[in-house]
């Protein structure tokens, strides 16, 4: 049976004792927490941890992740916090099982290949450090061995997502001897009557095929022999999943498929590689087209190797694989073979380990600027170390790629424009967060919209991708577009109104001068400018009545109406804070629109007098949205006042978005709160509810 203290003495093979300390250090907090816990078949739930531990020991990763192994269900089952492993175990550690424990949390439900694709990604995109994958390969692996005590729903399930997410990531890790234990062990749980009938017909024809194998391998080895060249000879036989993807896929029937021999010779070096290539063409002949040079041109996942096909005795066909010792390891271990080199004997950070799967990515990368090969493996992996995208879900469990920082605004664009354009507010994980928030992969996205809403040109300071930009400010520009031609048609309107002319009843010879006069193309084009305050209505009434002074008169009869607050070409005045119900008048200033003041605001008679253009303006009856505005409250200074304040302010359906304290001595205060109010009753309503309180002096709106 497997023990601490038994698998203390594999690792003293190749870690250093005190590496193996803090391993048996792990182990022993790992047990203590999960003290009282048992595995569906009975055991200790330690047995799991230091089972997945010693599985890794078989590869030689590095103490941290045989750590790590031992506390991996620790944060999820018992919880103990990260924080708390960092104290006991230091940083990295508790950064892998961090990562593993996340990892955990996914769900893998969608069945589009597409999606199973996604979540590898995902996967590997949420691991800072490749170890972390490496553990979590080594749990599944070790639950696999152990699935005999699941319901069979559940075996199926674990089963389908070993087959779709896990052997395909060990597979892009260059890990071959786990993905062919993943995809054995998973096609079992999938299909266990396919899979023993194979097994069955697998055992017959292995009997038969004995002597031929026998035969070719030691042909093979005296060939070897004669031209002096030193090398080990395997017979290979492909595993149960793949000769059952061949025939399903390849429509190959069994017999074929098993009419192949395999063959692996492992030589010394390079050289030996191509020169004992040679000399099996030599001994027999090759079938053209199927010799695959990967050595020069290595696989996606780093996989070298001489390929060939070769015509036996009698036809049979016969494949050989022709590597070097280190390519081979290379082949079954992939990213884990690094670990293999005992470590520098440093212990934390910016070492080692995590710089050894750094390298090998680089020399991936390498290796394909090298031989201009296929990109998608580099598109695949380095997502990991340079985490440039991030992997989230819709509440659909869909998941969405984008690139690293982006917010849920970036999100909802990238769901769909119209949910970007009306979209109000988010929740990540099920708890509201803004919506600006940078996300993080493995979160669940779900945006809330308001058919009323557009979008807030504050947008454009943090969403990040071209998406989002682009359609923000395409909306902006037309709405800012439609609004002005609005407006200005409006404000024409009114100015013609004034000097008795009717907007409808213009003829064409005045319509024409307009435009000429004016530069404009066309009415609408005519209209935006005067929306936009780069010529004025009265200017332009001027044209069709030169004679007439068109100064205002101050008898306005139709003047223009404001409806909604969250107009782009209407602003407030924030030395005033006009609200629906105040005599308010407009200043018209270049490129900003209109901004509209209260009519008693100090401003107004400066603008007045330096002749700006100031004009008649006043509320829709239907006005709509909420206005900011001020009032001062001058109080008693005592604990807990601004607190009673703002729930006094809240109770009346108000909200605040500002407050600022100024004391006027050691007794009192004066408290200028920033509040949302849709009227002046309902400001009035509000001043009235904090006037009754017992330490409020007065209350007031300030003037300007
Ligand atoms: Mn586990």
């Amino acid at each position: 049976m497997l023990t601490i203290d038994s698998l203390s003495h594999r690792l003293s093979s190749y870690l250093e004792p005190a590496q193996i300390n803090r391993v048996r250090r792990a182990y022993y907090y790992a047990e203590q927490a999960h003290t009282g816990q048992y595995r569906r078949s009975g055991e200790p739930y330690i047995t799991h941890p230091l089972a997945v531990a010693n599985i890794l020991a078989s590869i030689h990763m590095d103490h941290q992740s045989l750590m790590a192994a031992m506390l991996h269900d620790v944060i999820e089952d018992t919880g103990i916090s990260k924080p708390a492993i960092v104290n006991q175990f230091g940083q990295q550690v508790a950064d892998i099982v961090d990562g593993v424990s996340k990892l955990a949390k996914i769900e893998f439900e969608t069945q589009a290949e597409k999606q199973a694709k996604n979540f590898q990604k995902m996967a590997l995109a949420m691991a800072r450090d490749l170890r972390v994958i490496v553990v979590k390969l080594s749990d599944r692996l070790h639950n696999m061995r152990t699935l005999g005590a699941l319901p069979p729903e559940k075996k199926r399930r674990i089963a389908k997502e070993t087959l779709e997410i896990y052997a395909p990531i060990a597979h892009r890790l260059g890990m071959n001897d786990w993905r062919i234990e993943f995809e054995d062990r998973g096609f079992a749980a999938m299909h266990p009557l396919r899979a023993t009938r194979l097994h069955a017909s697998l055992q017959q024809v292995r009997g038969n095929r004995k002597t031929l194998v026998e035969k070719i391998q030691s042909a093979i080895e005296r060939r070897l022999a004669r031209e002096k060249i030193d090398g080990l000879v395997i017979g290979r036989e492909k595993h149960l999943f793949s000769i059952y993807n061949k025939m399903r896929n390849k429509h190959k029937s069994f017999k074929e498929i098993m009419d192949v021999y395999a063959f692996r010779i492992i030589v010394e070096d390079i050289d030996t590689c191509y020169r004992t290539l040679g000399a099996i063409h030599n001994l027999y002949k090759p079938r053209s087209g199927e010799f695959k040079d990967y050595i020069a041109i290595p696989k996606e996942n780093g996989y070298q190797s001489l390929h060939t096909g070769v015509v036996g005795v009698q036809g049979v066909p016969i494949e050989v694989q022709i590597r070097t010792k280190e390519m081979d390891e290379l082949a079954s271990r992939g990213v884990a073979a690094h670990w293999l080199y005992k470590s520098s004997g440093e212990d934390d950070a910016s070492n080692g380990s995590y710089n050894r799967a750094n390298r090998w990515i680089k020399r991936l990368l390498e290796i394909q600027q090298h031989t201009n090969s296929s990109v998608e493996f580099v598109e695949n992996v380095k997502i990991d170390l340079f985490r440039d995208e991030v992997y989230v879900f819709t509440p659909k469990g869909e998941i969405i790629e984008l690139p690293a920082g982006s917010t849920p605004v970036d999100f909802a664009y990238a769901v769909h424009t119209q949910v970007g354009n009306t979209c109000v507010a988010c929740r990540i994980n099920d708890r509201p967060a803004p919506l600006s928030q940078p996300l993080e992969s493995g979160e669940k996205i779900k945006i809330i919209t308001s058919e009323k809403s557009q979008p807030n040109p504050n947008w454009l300071n943090f969403v990040i991708t071209a998406k989002a930009r682009a359609a923000i400010r395409h909306y902006l520009k037309t709405q800012r577009h439609t609004e002005s031609v609005e407006l200005g048609k409006r404000m024409f309107a009114r100015a013609l109104s004034n000097n008795n002319l009717q907007l409808e009843k213009l003829n064409t010879d005045q319509v024409k001068a307009l435009l000429e006069k004016t530069n404009s193309e066309s009415m609408e084009v005519m209209y935006e400018s005067i929306g936009l305050g780069q010529i004025t209505a009265i200017t332009i009434t001027h044209i069709l009545l030169p004679e007439v002074d068109t100064t205002p008169s101050g008898n306005v009869t139709a003047p223009i109406s404001i409806e909604s607050s969250d107009s782009l070409l209407i602003s407030f005045a924030r030395c005033c804070r006009p609200i629906p119900g105040d005599p308010i008048v407009a200043h018209l200033s270049t490129g900003k629109g209109v901004v509209v003041h209260r009519e008693t605001c100090k401003n107004v008679s400066d603008l007045r007098s330096k002749k700006e253009n100031i004009s008649d303006i006043n509320w829709s009856p239907e006005v709509q949205g909420e206005y900011l505005t001020q009032v001062h409250v001058e109080v008693k200074s005592e604990r807990g006042i601004i607190a009673s304040l703002a729930t006094r302010i809240a109770n009346t359906g108000t909200s605040i978005e500002g407050i600022q304290v100024n004391e006027r001595d050691a007794e009192h205060s004066v408290i200028t709160l920033t509040i949302a109010v849709t009227s002046r009753v309902h400001l009035a309503n509000v001043m009235r509810s904090i006037r009754n309180m017992r330490s409020v002096a007065g209350v007031s709106r300030p003037k300007t």
